[in-house]
């Protein structure tokens, strides 16, 4: 997908060269594997192009609003470092507005109006607690209900005249029931004044909750985008105008670079041109032949679903009955991990009983070698070394544990 290739033959080369461990992303936009890859040769022309020149930073942040607007139907747009830069530009505007002195006070001084109304359920992370990037800009979260239900008077109660913003998430990560839906989210807020910022970082939808009410939406640039690593802020012009001043306070550390913003701007247009039905005919090919590899294994039982928030995607949910299949859920995905080239499932449910293949990272060979590499890995059963239990706490620490190993041997 994101290298333009013919062959169907992995290409290791540069993982080779550089000593890096060959990986097969079945994981998803992972930034634990380099999110996602270029969709189209333009994103790494663009960027390289922009490495070799000076440019006036404002207009190419102009270019990138104008791109952001006929992307979402905004009112304007700015770029970041991240998604998750963009949550705590976010909040910072709903409290600074485009007052400077204001911005500069952040995050010692926020004043009184700096909560941040979430529902319970809401509280999620994604790599790091959604919590901490509203306390970066010097807010604090007002949490509305509990973990599983949140009723209309407990947000309502959240929402007064010290509260900066309401924020809503939208991600696999969050409860999936007993929330606010989003439409009656933005009323309720909008009804206190309170603007309404959304993190939909791996959502695409563009549009949709721009016109159903949001402020604020934030977008991932290297998610479903295969942009460099960047973060979209779209919605209101002024809060948006209110985003970008903050590169003089709290924003200076999650600055954008001139090749991300034109390697971004390469992608949203890359995702206009995309002729997304041919993609999703290839992700159901790669599933079908990973379902058809898994059909005879016992205890295992390979089917599609979709994704959960909505997403145009499936992945292939692999239940494991451990007692037929020798091993259970979280074992196999350490097994599978551990090959060479190591095969990265989508496991952070695996104590749950399953993990899933996600089709959308998958580069010239790789579906093969994922099917072959799941025959044998299950049919083997060569489970020895793996303990269950540390199987079960490695997918659950998500990738704290890489982060705490890094460099940790001398
Ligand atoms: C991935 C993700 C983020 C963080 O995105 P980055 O661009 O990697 O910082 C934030 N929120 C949600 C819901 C996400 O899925």
């Amino acid at each position: 997908m994101g290298n333009d290739q013919p062959s169907k033959t992995p290409d290791w080369r540069w993982h080779d060269e550089n000593g890096f461990r060959r990986v097969v992303n079945v994981a998803g936009t992972m930034t634990g594997l380099g999110a996602s890859v270029a969709p189209a040769p333009e994103v790494s022309r663009e960027t390289a192009a922009a490495t070799e020149r000076f440019v006036d930073m404002h207009e190419l942040q102009a270019l990138a609003s104008r791109t952001i607007t006929e992307l979402t139907g905004a009112e304007a747009g700015c770029l970041t470092a991240s998604a998750g830069a963009g949550i705590s530009l976010a909040v910072a505007a709903c409290m600074t507005g485009l007052d400077p002195a204001r911005v500069e006070a952040l995050p010692l001084n926020p004043g009184p109006k700096s909560g941040v109304a979430v529902q319970m359920g809401h509280l999620c992370e994604y790599g790091s607690s959604i919590t901490t990037g509203v306390a970066l800009a010097g807010a604090n979260v007002r949490i509305a209900g509990t973990a599983t239900l949140c009723k209309d008077f407990q947000l309502s109660a959240v929402l007064d005249e010290n509260t900066a913003a309401a924020l809503y998430v939208v991600s696999h990560h969050v409860v999936h029931y007993g929330q606010i839906p989003f439409e009656r989210f933005a009323r309720l807020a909008h009804e206190k004044g309170v603007p309404v910022i959304v993190d939909a970082a791996s959502e695409y939808d563009l549009r949709g909750f721009l016109e159903k009410g949001a402020d604020l939406v934030i977008y991932s640039g290297h998610k479903f985008l295969g942009g460099p690593t960047s973060g979209i802020i779209a919605g209101r012009r002024d809060l948006v105008r209110a985003c970008y001043l903050q590169n003089i306070g709290i924003g200076r550390g999650m600055k954008i670079g001139k090749e991300s913003i034109m390697g971004a701007i390469a992608a949203m247009r890359a995702w206009m041109k995309r002729d997304h039905a041919a993609i999703r005919a290839r992700e159901t090919a790669a599933l079908e032949l990973w379902r058809e590899a898994l059909s005879d294994l016992p205890g295992i039982s390979a089917y599609r679903v979709p994704d959960p928030t909505g997403n145009p995607l499936e992945r292939l949910q692999v239940d494991v009955d451990p007692d037929k299949a020798g091993a259970g859920a979280p074992v196999i995905t350490a097994a599978l991990g551990r090959r060479d080239p190591a095969i990265i499932v989508r496991g952070h449910e695996a104590e749950l009983g399953y993990f899933q293949l996600d089709p959308c990272n998958l580069l010239p060979g790789h579906a093969e070698l994922v099917a072959e590499a799941l025959r044998d890995e299950i049919s083997r059963g060569a489970w020895e070394g793996i303990d269950p239990e540390e199987a079960l706490a490695s997918a659950r620490n998500g990738g704290t544990d890489g982060y705490l190993r890094w460099l940790g041997n001398g």
